[in-house]
């Protein structure tokens, strides 16, 4: 059974976040096809990873730190509830990664205050994000099985998803406390390049950023490279 990528939007975005969410969302389908990302699917299992474009506040209901550019919601902290007077966490009951539009608008500040030239390559940068997000997710799901947060959680509480956790780290890259993160931005960028949106990066690049998302979206014009090849 195919892993698949499904776009949502937490808000409803405008001017830069709408543009850039846009691309975000029209290059799932493209990734969807990589054989690097199907091969992660288990079979048996029906493995739908949803792609969530919002901002500070999903950061905030996820304890993630507001400059994170995303993250794959696992589990958060624990969190007092005065009201029933007990602790509480939140613990993910699909296979949801963020991408925070609200980070993503330190693009065009940066742009403005160095009158930056070459654009296109912050957008692939920033279009990283989301193969970086889902590998995450994908990686979980290589060592649970497809298991969700919540499902581990059920096995074995928190402990269950802490040692889910490391189990990655160590395969990826050691055990190092943060050993995944080069695997998986050397993975991201490998798959992004080979799938590129290169016309939809250029449109944007050659935007002004205020003037984003300013007119309705040129219908994409990006061409698949086919066959995908991965060496
Ligand atoms: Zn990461």
């Amino acid at each position: 059974m195919p892993i698949r990528l499904t776009a949502h939007f937490a808000r409803e975005f405008t001017g830069p976040q709408a543009a850039l969410a846009a691309m975000g969302r029209d290059f799932l389908p493209r990734l969807e096809e990589h054989p690097d990302i199907q091969a992660y699917a288990v079979p048996g299992r029906d493995i739908e990873i949803r792609v969530i474009f919002g901002g500070r506040r999903e950061c905030r209901q996820w304890g993630v730190p507001a400059q994170a550019m995303g993250f794959h919601a696992v589990a958060s902290k624990m969190k007092w509830d005065g009201r029933r007077e007990e602790y509480w966490r939140k613990v993910a009951d699909s296979h949801d990664v963020h991408v925070n539009m609200d980070a993503a608008m330190d693009i065009g500040e940066w742009w403005d205050r160095n009158q930056v030239e070459d654009r296109e390559s912050d957008l692939e940068s920033w279009l990283f994000t989301v193969p970086h997000e889902v590998l995450h997710a994908l990686e979980w799901i290589r060592e649970t099985g497809g298991r969700t947060p919540d499902e581990m959680f059920e096995e074995g509480d928190i402990d269950a998803i802490n040692r889910t956790s490391r189990a990655i780290r160590t395969r990826l890259n050691g055990g190092r406390p943060d050993g995944d993160e080069d695997h998986i931005e050397f993975h991201a960028r490998e798959v992004t390049y080979a799938t590129m949106p290169k016309a939809t990066i250029e449109r944007l690049g050659a935007t002004p950023w205020g003037e984003l998302g300013a007119a309705p979206a040129a219908p994409a014009t990006d061409a698949l490279p086919s066959p995908v090849r991965t060496p």
